[in-house]
């Protein structure tokens, strides 16, 4: 079977320690969100099989993340009643601690999930350090917490561009991983994967066997019938392009990324949050955002006919938003010059109007100030702000009911 041959191969690709001719462990989802779920699942349940044999209680499950995962494991959390223990972040960190995430374990933490490419700006996490100090923790309590590594955008990357960083089965406590087909996988929107180490990773009562389609089926996934398309997408990628297909394709990106992370450091106005070794990505946020801030860049390169997303980082970062761009196959080194011009071209007009916008308000001021019945309050620099941002909006929203977009 197709799904059997790509679990094979991604497997292998994960570094997971088989024999030659030995079937790895793993299922085909419709994306990572699906992967994760099952993978918590088997998380949860090895260790309540553990604590019921020790005869202790097994009703308070939780999982160790840093603040910056994705919204699926806040899914998997509350829909499979698992306590979700985030590690906070900081300003200049904007990934799980290691060492903070070690601390917070506990006899009841099902696992540790690291993240092989934060979906905020694509750093890969320190998946060795944390293994080696999770081995210490275990040895010390007897406990044999285990880690899961969510490499939904960095298990198509990591192989074929870092082959020395270890972070996946090489390190004895990844116990699963899972991996998008419809990122760097390189197939449409529908696929995903997880992997499990060994069979002993993925407790057998979950697994159901059918037989009623003609042969010893078993299934391990949310939904039952699913399209085979993007599995054999998937299929027909791997071999097709090979090792060496991926890896160009993955170096071509990041090659890209460079060329937008030096355009865009070039202009002197943003500070970039993304890594040179990651996911091919570039997130930066503004230097100076009293004028303009990173939302409105975003509205405005829309005009441009980009959408770039802008969001807020998540505790104790909040204060801080990026812009991210993903470089994908298909972005070329002419649409990375062309997005930091047009980035240029959008910081031009709202420097202008915000020149412009500044002016007007002071002529109202004045006016103001030369009326004698008013009574003119000195006004804060915040409140000065606030009135510039306010203005500025209304005259955007004014040209955009009036533009054609
Ligand atoms: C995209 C992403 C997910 C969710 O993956 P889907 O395949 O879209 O379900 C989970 N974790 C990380 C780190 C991601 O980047």
């Amino acid at each position: 079977m197709n799904k059997n041959r790509c679990v094979n191969m991604i497997a292998r690709l994960f570094n997971a320690p088989l024999e030659e001719a030995e079937a790895a462990v793993g299922v085909g989802t419709v994306g990572s969100s699906e992967a994760i779920m099952l993978a918590g699942l088997a998380f949860k349940r090895r260790w309540q099989n553990k604590m019921r044999a020790e005869g202790k209680p097994c009703d308070k499950p939780n999982i160790v993340t840093g603040a910056n995962v994705q919204v699926c494991w806040e899914k998997f959390a509350r829909y499979f009643e698992v306590e979700l223990k985030e590690v906070k972040l900081s300003e200049g960190y904007y990934v799980m601690d290691p060492e903070k995430a070690v601390e917070m374990v506990d006899e009841n933490t099902i696992c540790v999930a690291a993240i092989l490419g934060s979906t905020l700006n694509g750093e890969f996490e320190d998946v060795k350090l944390l293994n080696d100090l999770l081995v210490e923790k275990n040895k010390e309590t007897g406990w044999d917490t285990p880690i899961h590594v969510d490499a939904a955008s960095g298990g198509f990357i990591a192989p074929f561009i870092y082959p020395e960083l270890e972070w996946d089965f090489r390190l004895p406590l990844v116990k699963s991983i899972n991996v998008s087909g419809h990122k760097y996988g390189l197939v449409y929107a529908g696929i995903g994967w997880v992997i499990w180490r060994t069979k002993e990773d993925l407790p057998e009562e979950l697994i159901f066997h059918i037989n009623y389609l003609g042969a010893d089926q078993p299934t391990f996934t949310l939904n039952f019938s699913k399209g085979s398309s993007q599995i054999i997408a998937q299929y027909y990628q791997l071999i097709r392009l090979g090792f060496e297909g991926y890896r160009n394709i993955m170096e071509n990106c990041n090659e890209n990324m460079i060329v937008l992370k030096e355009g865009l450091e070039k202009t002197g106005r943003f500070n970039i949050i993304s890594k040179d070794i990651g996911v091919p990505l570039v997130a930066f946020s503004l230097k100076d955002n009293t004028q303009h801030n990173e939302f409105e860049i975003s509205d405005s390169l829309r005009r441009f006919g980009w959408i770039v997303p802008a969001y807020t980082m998540p505790p104790n970062a909040q204060h801080v938003t990026v812009l991210r761009v993903v470089i994908r196959e298909d972005f070329s080194r002419t649409l990375a010059e062309r997005l930091v011009n047009d980035i240029e071209k959008v910081m031009h007009e709202l420097d202008a109007l915000t020149a412009r916008v500044t002016s007007k308000i002071l002529i109202t001021e004045e006016k103001k100030e030369n009326d004698v019945n008013v009574t003119v309050v000195k006004k804060t620099e915040l409140e000065t702000q606030r009135e510039i941002t306010d203005a500025w909006k209304k005259f955007v929203k004014a040209r955009k009911t009036q533009g054609v977009c």
